[in-house]
Order: structure tokens, then sequence, then C-alpha cells
């Protein structure tokens, strides 16, 4: 099991004109930041994209087809943001795992020193 996704941080309606239909008071852009997960951790990581969507024409609108206007407002709108610190969080199996571990080497510390013979 290893999976990433994207949890959103911040939604803003922006005020530019859509590339696609003209319309100028329907684009959303929606800041999101990556978190992936295994089997043994959750991490958050410092990666995050920004999407542009038109909820008139219900259209993604891929950075390249954004303006100088769209990618000043985005731009505006990153310097704002403010995201999660990055971190890991190791899950109980993990704990678990290391415990075992621990366990294991100091057994065998034991036996090679002779404290068990
Ligand atoms: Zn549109």
């Amino acid at each position: 099991m290893n999976s990433s996704r994207f949890f959103t941080l911040k939604e803003a309606r922006i005020g530019n004109n859509c590339p696609e239909c003209y319309s100028n008071d329907s684009l959303e852009l929606t800041f999101k930041q990556k978190l992936t997960e295994t089997r043994f951790y959750k991490a958050i990581t410092d990666e995050t994209i920004s999407e542009i969507r038109c909820l008139n024409c219900d259209v993604q609108i891929f950075p390249i087809r954004w303006t100088d206007e769209i990618e000043q407002v985005v731009n505006y709108h990153k310097r704002a943001l403010k995201t999660k610190s990055k971190s890991t969080k190791l899950k109980p199996i993990a704990w678990g795992l290391m415990a075992f571990g621990i366990i294991v080497l100091v057994a065998i510390i034991l036996f090679a020193t002779g404290v068990f013979s």
C-alpha cells in the first residue's frame, strides 16, 4: 500500500476571464498539498499544486492556458498561502516493529555476552 493524494488547502474565486468561455466570475482557484501514505507512515510533503476550474463551462484550466493576469493572481494567492508544515507520522504497526526489533537486538546482545548461557 503506497499512495499519495492531495488535500485542499485553500479555495478562492478569482475575477479573471475564463480563457474558454470568457465568463468573468466563474474561475475557482484551488491549492492542494501532497500527502503520501504507506503501510508504516503518513507524511505531509512540502509539494503544493494549484488548479483552476471554471464553474461556468466546467472545465479545468491547465497552466498552459493561463493568461498573464491569471498567473499574477495565482502568484499573489500563493504568497499568502499557509501550507501545513512537513511532517511524518509513524503508524502503530511501525512502532510495533521497532519495539520488536529492539527486543530482538537486546536478546541477541544478552546471548552474545553470555548473560544467558
Ligand atoms: Zn469557462
